[in-house]
């Protein structure tokens, strides 16, 4: 399909859920204000609720009609194969002692051990398998200990990242960035954000490759996101051993679509990092989910996947919603909260929620958590396209140590109060965030000033750099 048809009918969707965040908020001040206006402004809401459901559903199936739907499975499939081509050949270079490489060392830079989670490591593990395969070299696991993904290492679990080079032994070695005719290059995550410039490699998400980006913007719409997924999806190729826990797990919780996987992120988290959100919150949209496909005339056993480090939500959620089956194990949750929580015995039980939430219809969580971040990027490497397939209570979705993420005006606006910020056509704006009400934040980088503006007024800038191409490799 034209590139701008894909981009149209999308934005078509996301505004509808602005005007939808916009209108609902407008309506709650109303009600807040003019007490005896709350009657008339209830009734208000509930028809624009049943409006929004139905433009929503007709813009979805929008993608179902418009015969595109069979290429985008297959253009899907053949970006896929050929992203996970290129890895498969970087990785497995046939004489590892020639080959270039780029060593990723884990620093731990906190001063008590769990201050960088399972979610938070694996993260850092991808940036550096994006600068390898952004300089095409192999990537080596260097201080595995620290990377603590198990005593047992991480190729007790998944398959290793290269069946032919796992030494790092080579000729010259350097610090990140060397140059080119350095053997092996030292890479330490996390870079502190102090680091000077040059130590941060310029391909971290959510820049993209020169040469994919296009098609990507065509297939999805949360390019970053899908590119970020590709990655995951390599890292995670299970072992045998990790499909058949897999497989027992799903037969033992008995886990079913539809189904909506809900991330509940509570313990050390909320000590200043992020803030409560009551299940009810969740389950709002939950609830917006089932409404909708009873729409379209599905009427399903209602399900959710709990996923979370607060144990007590499991009889929470089924006292209060004993409509629901809800879909989980509260003893995989049991340690989550405490110094036990990544130990041998329990790492599996992390890696067994991600698993199924990614494996879910769409996920309520919040954002500001590596763990629902990165339920959403496998989500994406699944399908063509799960870029709607979320709420966040909290953030818009980010990466972290992105260097920032653009927006461009399309439409100008005049700032109605001191919140709000002016905007020219072609402001680029770096975004902080949604505020869930039709307004996001941002630094406008033509004025400096950190403001709100109407989030249907912008789109995504995508960022591109030109990545290694891999010429021979084709699909
Ligand atoms: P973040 O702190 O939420 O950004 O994510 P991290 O992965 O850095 O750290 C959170 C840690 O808490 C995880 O690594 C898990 O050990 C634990 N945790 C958080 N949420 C869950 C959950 O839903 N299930 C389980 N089993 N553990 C969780």
């Amino acid at each position: 399909p034209p590139e701008r048809y894909e981009v149209l009918r999308r934005r078509i969707y996301s505004n509808t859920k602005e005007i939808w965040y916009y209108v609902s908020s407008s309506l709650r001040s109303l009600a807040k204000e003019f007490e005896d206006l709350k009657p008339k402004i209830s009734h208000m809401k509930t028809m624009v609720d049943e409006h929004y459901r139905s433009l929503l559903r007709d813009v979805a199936k929008l993608a179902d009609v418009d015969g595109y739907s069979q290429w985008r499975w297959k253009e899907f499939d053949s970006l896929s194969r050929l992203v996970e081509k290129r890895f498969l050949h970087a990785q497995n270079p046939p004489d590892c002692s020639k080959a270039k490489k780029l060593q990723c060392n884990f620093i731990s830079v906190c001063p008590q051990k769990n201050c960088c989670g399972y979610g938070c490591r694996v993260h850092h593990f991808v940036k550096c398998l994006v600068v390898a395969y952004a300089t095409q070299r192999t990537m080596i696991i260097g201080t595995p200990k620290k990377w603590d993904f198990t005593s047992r290492g991480f190729e007790s679990i998944f398959l290793p990242l290269s069946d032919t080079c796992t030494s790092n032994d080579g000729e010259t070695v350097s610090l990140w960035p060397g140059d080119e005719s350095i053997q092996v290059i030292n890479y330490n995550v996390p870079t502190p954000e102090y680091a000077p410039k040059h130590l941060h490699p310029p391909y971290i998400p959510v820049v993209l490759p020169e040469d994919l980006a296009g098609r990507i913007n065509v297939l999805h719409g949360d390019p970053a996101v899908w590119w970020i997924g590709q990655f995951f999806k390599y890292i995670f190729r299970p072992q045998p051993s990790t499909t058949s826990l897999f497989n027992e797990f799903s037969k033992r919780v008995r886990f079913q679509k539809p189904i909506v996987g809900i991330h509940v992120r509570r313990t050390d988290k909320l000590l200043g990092e992020a803030s409560f959100h009551k299940l009810e919150e969740y389950m709002y949209h939950v609830e917006e989910y089932y409404k909708l496909k009873e729409l379209n005339g599905e009427y399903h056993k209602k399900r959710i996947y709990l996923a979370t480090d607060d144990a007590t939500l499991f009889d929470e959620a089924r006292l209060k919603y004993p409509e629901y089956d809800v879909i989980g194990d509260p003893e995989i949750s049991k340690n989550a909260g405490t110094q036990k929580r990544e130990l041998d015995s329990s790492i599996m039980n992390i890696i067994t929620d991600i698993h199924f939430l990614s494996q879910c219809d769409h996920i309520v969580c919040t954002f500001s958590s590596n763990v629902c971040r990165l339920a959403y990027e496998i989500m994406n490497s699944l399908q063509p396209d799960a870029s709607t397939k979320f709420n966040s209570l909290d953030d818009t979705f980010y990466f972290s140590g992105q260097v920032h993420r653009l927006n461009v005006a399309l439409i100008s606006h005049k700032a109605d109060n001191p919140d709000e910020m002016d905007l020219e056509v072609g402001d680029e704006i770096e975004v902080a965030g949604n505020h869930w009400d039709g307004y996001s934040k941002a630094v406008n980088l033509r004025t400096k000033k950190r403001l709100l503006y109407p989030g249907f007024k912008v789109t995504t800038k995508i960022e591109v750099l030109p990545f290694a191409t891999y010429p021979n490799i084709t699909v």
